[in-house]
């Protein structure tokens, strides 16, 4: 705005509408700018649908991550959300109609396991949950022509059973339903060779890994996003551009970061399965893990969650071994640089029955270690301290 007449406006209003400082053609910025606006100048250069208009609509630095997340997932499009449950309940009434049925597994994170439980029903929409181990039922459970889709997770959250993601898509392909998985323990790099509809990930773990930002998004046919985003745009979960910017730098040490991760985690589940203190360990890149064959064929990293049950010898139950460890943070989440551990009972199964939460392995005892990067040989002499002094 280098317009003569600035000079002759009052104060108050050259306040408001300073000389802009714009980079000539290629002399931009290196890295893609934070576009902190709500708004944009509405151009007669083109047609209204083409340009950003309304940040809850689009903005340029949250499209610039849609577009990062869809490249690292080899999937046509993405729509980035405020939070990871958002992006699930954000796919769920953008993709649904009254009359749908969805089936999915009890397995599930909890909150979404309460939204399509007891959320989706307000909306006429109704659900079969499953066990994640007894994919036989999935026939069975299938109404043709009223069952829409087929959600699931894997690994799980927070006891890593694995899905099996050919037999799960063979079935949804024979009744013409849709997939979702929600694929955030793994995270974002791996999974990307299967059929599957729609990709869920929280970014709030690894996507944007350093534990400062609430963000999710959905990955998928350029189609189905078009459509869900049309949807969402109602629902006003949008990711604040700033937090967009954030993931977008966190990601890109992503694939370094993941790695390390992955790294700590294999040392970790090794040294605690070995450990007479210890009763259970669930890690799928374990043999004993009875989902260790599947996650050996549809995975190359077996993650950064390690969860585990404490011996009754020990004399510890899962919170008073959370607070003796030094090092480690009892805190909740995941997939950031730092260790963090929760015992399981605490957060995740309160909706459940006392069976549904043994056979998943909650119990007073169980704990969820999301392994950070610090030197793993570290991480194990807190976890040996507290299991043996
Ligand atoms: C954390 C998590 C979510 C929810 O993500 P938020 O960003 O906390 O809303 C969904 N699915 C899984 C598997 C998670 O671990």
């Amino acid at each position: 705005m280098k317009n003569e007449s600035r000079k002759k406006w009052g104060s108050h209003t050259r306040l408001n509408h300073p000389e802009r400082v714009e980079p000539k053609g290629l002399n931009r910025s290196l890295l893609s700018p934070i576009y902190q606006s709500v708004k944009f100048v509405v151009s007669d250069e083109m047609g209204y649908g083409d340009q950003f208009i309304y940040s809850r609509i689009s903005n340029p630095t949250i499209r610039q991550l849609e577009l990062a997340l869809a490249e690292l997932q080899s999937k046509e499009d993405c729509l980035v959300f405020s939070s990871g449950i958002a992006s699930i309940s954000g796919m769920l009434l953008g993709l649904l109609k009254t009359g749908d049925h969805v089936i999915t597994f009890k397995e599930l994170y909890k909150p979404a396991r309460i939204f399509i439980r007891d959320m989706l029903p307000k909306f006429g929409i109704e659900s079969t949950l499953l066990n994640l181990n007894d994919v036989e039922s999935l026939e069975k459970a299938i109404i043709p022509g009223k069952t829409k889709l087929i959600h699931f997770e894997s690994p799980t959250n927070p006891n890593l059973a694995i899905a099996d993601i050919k037999k799960i898509i063979s079935m949804a392909r024979k009744y013409n339903v849709f997939v979702s998985m929600d694929g955030t323990f793994a995270g974002l790099h791996q999974h990307t060779h299967f059929d599957i509809d729609l990709m869920i990930h929280s970014l709030t773990k690894f996507g944007n890994g350093h534990g400062d930002v609430l963000a999710g998004s959905l990955a998928g046919k350029k189609h189905l996003i078009a459509q869900i985003r049309q949807m969402t745009i109602s629902l006003g979960a949008t990711l604040d551009p700033h937090a967009a910017f954030l993931v977008e730098r966190g990601l890109k040490t992503y694939l370094l970061r993941f790695e390390r991760h992955a790294k700590n985690a294999k040392e970790v589940a090794h040294f605690l399965d070995k450990h007479p203190k210890v009763k259970k360990v669930f890690y799928p890149g374990l043999e004993s893990h009875n989902g260790h064959q599947l996650a050996k064929e549809q995975m190359t990293d077996m993650g950064a969650i390690v969860s585990f049950i404490l011996d009754p010898s020990l004399g510890l139950n899962a919170d008073q071994f959370a607070h003796k460890l030094k090092l480690i943070q009892f805190a909740v989440s995941l997939g950031a640089t730092e260790s963090i551990i929760c015992p399981t009972h605490l957060f995740f199964g309160d909706d459940l029955s006392s069976e549904e939460k043994e056979e998943m392995g909650i119990t007073p005892f169980s704990l969820r270690f999301s392994v950070g990067l610090e030197n793993f040989e570290d991480i194990i002499e807190d976890l040996k301290s507290a299991l043996e002094d």
